[in-house]
């Protein structure tokens, strides 16, 4: 399949730019810390949110190179819960999708 070669490097871009941002997230904590103790309250709020965000760029992170060796592997593009093919479409829209609609929809995690 040579269009893996495009979806690939599109994700290894995508990963490198998630890379850069978490990064710059860390480095935010670390600055945090370092304020007057009369900001502390703001600060703590501002954790939170970045702490949020971090833990969402790092799944996604971890979802883009779990799609990365799916290439490798062949076995990009199927589904990771039903073994059925994911639609192109779908492909298209979210290169780092690892489930098919169904499967995503459905959530498993939460029954
Ligand atoms: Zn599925």
């Amino acid at each position: 399949m040579p269009q893996h070669d495009a979806v690939r490097a599109q994700l290894e871009e995508q990963l490198s730019r998630l890379l850069k941002r978490v990064g710059s997230i860390e480095s935010d904590l670390k600055r945090a810390h370092d304020r007057d103790w009369n900001e502390q309250a703001i600060e703590l709020e501002n954790d939170e949110v970045l702490e949020g965000l971090d833990a969402m760029t790092e799944g996604e992170v971890r979802r883009i190179r779990a799609a990365i060796s799916r290439i490798a592997n062949g076995t990009y593009g199927v589904c990771s819960t039903c073994g059925h093919p994911i639609s192109a479409e779908r492909m298209a829209a979210i290169p780092s999708a690892l489930t098919c609609v169904t499967c995503s929809t459905e959530q498993p995690r939460s029954a």
